[in-house]
């Protein structure tokens, strides 16, 4: 049997277990989704959202890619951002970093990548920023665990910088932001900062909108 006919079967197992719990739970979800949350993680195959989360379908809508970054210029994800707190109105966004991350192990080394340079030099600007504190750390893997927290709490900056999160600030006082990281070698997920609408913006990424 080929690898992908496993995955179609093991979804009819789902899909009919799914089915036999709750005979209407597909027909509810067809109608609308309402996630609560938006969550921006790595695209590591060990850490999808919905299972570290414990969460079912319909209640995280997910942007994943290399190293959870958060980058202005990226199409795709800030379309996502935008129907997630524009229109489905979500109430946190979580950056989740997780430990033995790839990406920021290839942002933190001196190989050259190719296509993936720019991607990762998104990460070797977090280290940049914090250069003398990481290489105060002598342990190579340590300095990593530290960077993979560093670059979620970037993230969650870069994210209040834009206009749609300060504006939904602004309407609703939501969304909160999160940096979390998960930890592969026991399965827990740690929250490192969370940052919301009281939140002073700093100069010159405040934008001003009309009282409402
Ligand atoms: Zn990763």
């Amino acid at each position: 049997m080929k690898a992908s006919d496993q995955l179609l079967l093991q979804n009819k197992a789902w899909a009919d277990e799914r089915r036999l719990l709750d005979p209407k739970s597909f027909e509810r979800q067809s109608e609308t989704q309402k996630p609560r949350f938006l969550w921006v993680g790595c695209a590591d195959s060990r850490v999808p959202a919905e299972v570290v989360t414990g969460s079912d379908p319909g209640e995280i809508f997910v942007h994943r890619n290399i190293a959870n970054v958060v980058v202005a210029t990226d199409l795709n994800f800030m379309s996502v951002l935008s129907y997630a707190v524009q229109v489905l109105k979500v109430e946190h966004v979580i950056v989740c970093g997780h430990e033995g991350c790839g990406g920021v192990r290839a942002a933190m080394s001196n190989t050259d990548y190719g296509m993936l340079n720019k991607w990762l030099s998104n990460i070797k600007e977090v280290y940049f920023s914090h250069r003398q504190e990481l290489e105060l750390i002598g342990d190579k893997e340590a300095r990593e665990d530290k960077l993979i927290s560093l670059n979620a709490r970037a993230q969650i900056r870069q994210l209040m910088k834009m206009s749609i999160i300060q504006e939904a600030w602004h309407q609703r006082r939501a969304p909160m932001l999160h940096a979390w990281v998960y930890h592969l070698s026991n399965g827990n997920l740690e929250e490192l900062e969370t940052i919301g609408p009281d939140t002073v913006v700093p100069e010159p990424f405040r934008f001003h909108f009309a009282p409402k």
